[in-house]
């Protein structure tokens, strides 16, 4: 291809990109697979780094989610909420631990930790002296959409934070989903009811999360468990680790996950890994990957972010279970 049919292509999958996006974002009802959609994302950073002239601030690549509704209030993060880089197979997640152990000139990372990337949606919910105030969507990073009446009615979330040590302000970073069997439970609902059955749980609990009457969103349960923080003013000062966080977070009430897992080095993240592979229906809910991040808090800072990703994690995506090509194969070791 010549330098004109790589910026035709570009702007082709530009064009694909964001409607996929909006598609799978805005109305929770995809028309790509995830893997496409991450092929096709894979071929236009590709591109950008052959041409960089075509990488501009509108690139699918330097954006997380997709631009908001007008449905919803919009509400800026305090913070903001960003996406994570991908590793497809253990040789990119190598290479990403390499350049960040060399980008430490010598300082030890001190860990890593592994935990389980859920297909949900991502939600930033705001505590103030520990009462529950806001649950907004990602959006697209810097404005999400107000969801705290729809937030209320999941049990999982509690309205006060247990404890008397607690932030002024506190931003909870977590995941909304629905659990397997609920889904499988309300489909058999809807089944007998005569309704066309919902398509997967992910996109059934991102159009119950985004309805605009909290009594439908009610009736199709959703849970959450968190897995990081925004802004943090006040109170208890940040713990010194990832790990310490999820302590005090569960502390506090809130629902921690109990599959994750602090380890030395990369070989033993490939271990987690390729257990889960294995065993990726043991959670109550979908899987897509795992997400490895520096336990440290000190070294999280030191490495910084992107404009979209932070450096100190990484999301390892699982190939779907019905394409196993070469290319996603997992074996430890490789
Ligand atoms: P992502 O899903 O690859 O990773 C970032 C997200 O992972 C975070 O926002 C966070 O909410 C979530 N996450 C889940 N468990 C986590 C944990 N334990 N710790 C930290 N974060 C955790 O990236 P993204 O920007 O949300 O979305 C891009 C992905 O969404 C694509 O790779 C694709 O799989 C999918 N997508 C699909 C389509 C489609 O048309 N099928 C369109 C857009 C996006």
């Amino acid at each position: 291809m010549d330098a004109e049919q790589y910026a035709e292509r570009h702007a082709e999958l530009s064009r694909e990109l964001r409607e996929a996006s909006y598609q799978y974002y805005i109305l929770a009802n995809p028309t790509l697979s995830d893997i496409d959609y991450d092929l096709k994302m894979r071929e236009i950073e590709e591109i950008e780094r052959l041409f960089p002239e075509l990488l501009t601030p509108d690139s699918p690549t330097q954006h997380v989610g997709t631009p908001i509704t007008t449905e919803f209030t919009s509400v800026a993060h305090l913070e903001r909420m960003q996406s994570l880089d991908n590793a497809m197979d253990f040789e990119e997640l190598s290479v990403w631990a390499e350049r960040l152990e060399a980008s430490l000139e010598g300082a030890p990372v001190g860990g890593y930790l592994c935990e389980l990337k859920i297909d949900g949606l991502a939600i930033a919910l705001t505590y103030e002296n520990g009462r529950f105030v806001r649950g907004v969507t990602r959006g697209d990073g810097v404005v999400g959409e107000d969801v705290t009446n729809n937030i209320k009615t999941m049990p999982s979330v509690p309205m006060v934070l247990a404890g008397e040590d607690v932030p002024e302000l506190v931003e909870i970073r977590g995941e909304v989903f629905m659990p397997v069997e609920v889904f499988k439970e309300l489909n058999a609902t809807r089944a007998a009811a005569g309704e066309e059955p919902f398509r997967n749980p992910r996109n059934t609990a991102a159009g119950a999360l985004r309805q605009k009457d909290p009594r439908i969103t009610a009736q199709r349960p959703l849970t959450l468990i968190v897995h990081g923080f925004g802004a943090w003013q006040g109170g208890p000062g940040v713990p010194e680790a990832q790990s310490a966080v999820y302590d005090l977070l569960a502390a506090w009430g809130l629902p921690v996950s109990d599959r994750y897992k602090v380890v030395e080095d990369i070989a033993a993240v490939k271990e987690y890994i390729a257990y889960y592979g294995e065993h990726r229906h043991d959670p109550a809910y979908e899987i897509d990957g795992v997400v490895v991040k520096v336990n440290s808090l000190a070294i999280q800072r030191r490495l910084g972010s992107t404009s979209r990703a932070p450096r100190w994690a990484i999301a390892f995506k699982y190939p779907p279970e019905e394409v196993r090509t070469k290319l996603l194969d997992i074996k430890v070791g490789v």
